[in-house]
């Protein structure tokens, strides 16, 4: 039998929580300038935004990043957009229409209260970001510009360009850099935490490691706070960058902290598809291209089948001739379907045969339509950045004309198919964002907190920042109060020698397996595995099977592992290598989750579980919960521990993006 934790949720109707818990907080108020450390792990747009404020505030903050600069974190990757509920569009945006999308979005899995409270400061963070000079993009009047994202049936995403990622990334950046300018923020560039130190039971210190040198390194404060991003890469390929891992979570995982709903993993439906087995990364083509690309494959299967053998073109197949099949299955929503909803089309229909590469694992985002009706200046003023980037990778230029038919202009169309992009599993956090350690909280990805089974377009960055400048930095304080007197730890206590020794030790293990395989391709294997057996459809069987193939894998790993050069100095496949084992540690838990999860719910979809239309069919009297694993060591099935969901404000009810 399960155990059961509680959230710590205050009781009351959800629009009045935030507020009577907020009057209920014992605030510091921001202008003591405190005495106290806080270890602020990450500095992608969760990890700068906090410590950015925390250091406002006034406490002492030790920010660290894997990379040379903050500015060089995963979020810059981000290209659509963030959503807030700002209604310029005067489409009846609202708040709580927000919150209503995000949580039917997130498949009725996600906590209720803390999506409300996501939505709520939505709009202070376009503010914030204004105020920083975030350049969003403008109508012609000078008011902030919209743009639709998945679903919703309004326009709230905001964005500049296809570049959002990178321009609030360094807004954030800069208030980063006034900190660290005042003295109240210490920042460590090219450090890697390697594990959290718990003294007493709470977490006081990391151990990291210093990239450069490969000397080991031991810090201490009254708090610390995870913000280093998702675990998409243990599928080996994924949109999110190189260096992204989760050591630092599954270190934290060890030590105890639950690991929530590891299942929920987004697949989004449109990357540049695979093109080979030399490859080590998935490009992503934005959510926002939807506005204006319609999906489509081939009606007839002749078509298809000399789409994939090469004789026939794209641009060639008439308006007729063309299934649009999510327009077709889902007309409300059509293009603008939640990218779990898109991903498991496009799949149907190349599973179907319709496929138009050579892979038959491919479909078309076309552009004809929107440049005939708006002229390709304003696509390019739209899109410009993400068709160039097409074009470098595949050599086509999406804005080309390439035929004529009946007097209608064709473009070259993008190819597209579903690829891992997102994590909404994450290191399992009450409404403080507090992990079940005291004194650990995670912010950002890295956390399970707002998105439930999947992620709408544009959220994340929303939830990054909503985290780091308005959540964290009030929540944080209570756990902080009563931690004014208590003496910071001195690093030299028997907790920080024990955890440096096991990370020294671990170092040497994988140093000294002296095997014949690199990192690379026993992290590939492992990523075919995990795309095979715990991908976009999964079974029971499959998972077993997944999960035996990943125990055996993992045994290779250890056996016959080859990590060149020596533990001093920069040493890149050592730290490959460390993050390549806790990716095996991450694909175990994402199978066993989704293994007693008998139900198809957003990102996770088993296919004993759907309905007679293939979609996913919940099971809310047995499932309606956050499922929480805790460790019990290597090679040991892991404890599942439920928080049950509680819904007042909205009924939980089956999606529907048909009407
Ligand atoms: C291609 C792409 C496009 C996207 N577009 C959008 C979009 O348009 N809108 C949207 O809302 N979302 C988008 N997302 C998702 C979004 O970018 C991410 O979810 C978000 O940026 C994550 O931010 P984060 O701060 O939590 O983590 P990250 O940005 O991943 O930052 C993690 C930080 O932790 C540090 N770190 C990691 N491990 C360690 C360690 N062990 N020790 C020390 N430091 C460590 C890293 O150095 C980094 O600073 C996109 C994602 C991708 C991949």
């Amino acid at each position: 039998m399960a155990k059961v934790i509680d959230s710590k949720i205050p009781a009351g109707p959800v629009p009045e929580k935030w507020k009577e818990y907020k009057a209920h907080q014992r605030l510091v108020n921001p202008k003591n300038k405190l005495k106290l450390d806080v270890i602020v792990v990450g500095t992608g747009l969760a990890g700068a935004s906090a410590a950015a404020s925390l250091g406002e505030m006034g406490f002492n903050v030790i920010n660290l990043c894997i990379q040379d600069s903050p500015r060089r974190a995963h979020s810059i990757a981000a290209q659509g957009g963030i959503n807030a509920a700002k209604c310029y569009q005067n489409d009846g945006d609202s708040i709580y229409r927000l919150f209503y999308d995000t949580v039917k979005g997130g498949d009725y899995r996600a906590r209720e209260a803390n999506v409300y409270r996501l939505a709520e400061v939505s709009n202070n963070i376009i503010d914030q970001c204004v105020a920083q000079g975030v350049p969003f993009a403008r109508e012609y009047g000078g008011m902030l510009a919209n743009r639709s994202f998945g679903g919703a049936q309004v326009s709230r995403t905001f964005y500049a360009k296809g570049q959002t990622g990178q321009q609030l990334l360094l807004g954030a950046y800069s208030s980063l850099s006034c900190q660290v300018q005042a003295g109240k923020v210490k920042l460590y560039t090219r450090y890697e935490m390697e594990d959290v130190v718990i003294v007493d039971g709470r977490a006081r210190g990391i151990i990291a490691k210093n990239l450069c040198t490969g000397k080991l390194e031991r810090f201490s404060a009254n708090a610390v706070v995870i913000a280093t991003g998702g675990y998409g890469n243990t599928y080996f390929l994924s949109t999110n960058a190189m260096g992204c891992n989760c050591t630092a979570a599954v270190q934290c995982y060890r030590k105890g902290a639950y690991f929530a709903n590891p299942s929920y993993v987004q697949i989004h439906p449109t990357c540049i598809p695979v093109h080979g087995d030399k490859q080590s990364k998935l490009t992503l083509m934005s959510e926002s291209l939807r506005n204006d690309g319609r999906i489509w494959v081939p009606k007839k299967i002749e078509d298809a089948k000399a789409l994939q053998a090469g004789t026939k073109q794209g641009w060639e197949i008439p308006e007729e001739d063309r299934d649009y099949y999510l327009e077709r299955r889902y007309p409300a929503f059509g293009n603008l379907v939640p990218r779990d909803v898109a991903s498991r089309a496009a799949k149907e229909r190349c599973d179907k045969g319709f496929g138009v590469n050579n892979t038959g694992l491919a479909v078309f985002l076309d552009f004809s339509e929107s440049i005939n009706r708006l002229g390709i200046d304003i696509i390019m003023q739209r899109y410009g950045n993400l068709f160039e980037m097409y074009e470098e990778i595949t050599d086509v230029f999406p804005g080309d004309v390439a035929n004529e038919i009946n007097g209608v202009k064709y473009y070259k169309p993008m190819m597209i198919y579903p690829a891992i992009h997102y994590t909404m599993g994450g290191i399992w956090v009450d409404y403080e964002l507090q992990t079940s350690i005291p004194g650990l909280f995670a912010i950002g990805e890295c956390n399970f907190s707002d998105h439930g089974a999947n992620r709408l377009g544009a959220s994340a960055l929303m939830q990054g920042l909503a985290d780091g400048y308005f959540v964290l930095p009030y929540t944080i304080q209570n756990y902080l109060a009563d931690q004014a007197v208590w003496p910071k730890v001195s690093t030299d206590l028997p907790e920080f020698a024990e955890a440096e020794k096991k990370v020294d030790a671990e170092m040497d293990r994988l140093l000294n397996i002296k095997g014949k395989r690199s990192v690379d391709s026993i992290h590939k294997e492992l990523g075919h595995i995990m795309w095979e057996y715990v991908g976009m459809g999964r079974t029971a069987e499959g998972l077993k099977t997944g999960l035996k193939k990943m125990h055996e894998l993992e045994k290779e790993f250890d056996e016959n592992l080859f990590v060149p050069g020596t533990k001093e100095g920069l040493n890149i496949e050592l730290d490959k290598a460390i993050h390549l084992r806790d990716f095996f540690t991450m694909g175990q838990l994402v199978a066993f989750d989704a293994l007693s999860r008998n139900e198809s719910c957003g990102g996770h979809f088993r296919e004993e579980y759907q309905t007679e239309e293939g979609e996913a069919k919940r099971d809310d009297e047995n499932y309606f919960y956050v499922g929480c694993w805790e460790y019990q060591g290597k090679g040991n099935e892991p404890t599942l521990i439920k928080e049950p969901l509680e819904y007042e404000a909205i009924k939980v009810q089956t999606r529907n993006y048909k009407n």
